[in-house]
């Protein structure tokens, strides 16, 4: 039986733990203290490391973990200097005996990928995807960034989206700035404030929610969105045009 559960790292920095009875691996240990406060609490030991880019906020807990894990640190390639095991889009890797493939999803970096799961419906995405809204555009380019969304669009809708921040309240508050009339996204913003209350946490998400209240996702649907159209002020604009006017919006934020 495997499980998966949060750790909270920083101030909205998720530490994933994937888990058995005996052991557990852990996505983007940003922060050791709390992974080894969670294995001297439950008695467990630590099979492997994913690290889906080099951001400090997802690496600085690797050098005190790196002698206590019994498998490896996989990662993308020219990324952090730690990651022994260096992976690239479609490889597979087992870990605590579920597969993940890896999809590269630059942009965010150059560097980022997600693992994923089909058989359990199980993503880490890291800063790609969130709740609610996406990564900035830092090291890529918009167009990427795009295209790697897309990419994580075409997964099964029943696919849970476990991402790297607790971002998705304020992403809600901008998402319907971006579509008023959606009414699955009115329906979510007034919801989040008892999600967060009574499960401390707004996620899981899953691929087929995001694609009804993610605007990030819905760059195709918004083309029919005059009131937006207007705004970004373009004849015609197409679906990255749109992309790169509302993540530039939300930049400025
Ligand atoms: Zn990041």
């Amino acid at each position: 039986m495997i499980n998966i559960k949060p750790l909270k790292a920083f101030t909205d920095n998720y530490i994933w733990l994937l888990e058995t009875n005996e052991e557990v691996s852990v996505v983007d240990p940003g922060d050791a203290k709390p992974v080894l406060d969670y294995l001297s609490k439950t008695n467990k030991n630590l099979r492997d490391i994913f690290i889906t880019h080099h951001h400090f906020d997802h690496t600085a807990g690797v050098p005190e973990l790196e002698n206590i894990i019994s498998g490896s640190i996989y990662g993308p390639k020219n990324s952090y200097e730690l990651i022994n095991e260096k992976v690239t889009q479609g490889d597979t890797l087992s870990s605590l005996g579920i597969k993940f493939e890896i999809i590269e999803v630059p942009g965010h970096t150059l560097d980022h990928i997600a693992f994923y799961n089909e058989e359990n419906n199980i993503l880490f995405c890291g800063d790609t995807l969130f709740a609610g809204g996406c990564g900035r555009v830092f090291e890529g380019t918009f167009d990427q960034m795009f295209e790697s969304l897309n990419k994580l669009k075409q997964l099964p809708d029943s696919t849970q989206i476990y991402c790297g921040h607790e971002y998705t309240k304020s992403n809600l508050l901008f998402s319907v700035e971006v579509e008023p009339k959606n009414n699955d996204l009115i329906m979510r913003n007034t919801e989040i404030d008892n999600l967060l209350t009574e499960h401390g946490s707004s996620l899981p998400s899953s691929i087929g929610l995001e694609k009804k209240t993610n605007p990030f996702l819905r760059c195709d649907v918004l083309s029919d969105n005059m009131h937006l159209i207007k705004k970004i002020g373009l004849d015609n604009p197409s679906e990255k045009e749109i992309f790169k006017y509302i993540r530039e919006w939300k930049d400025s934020k």
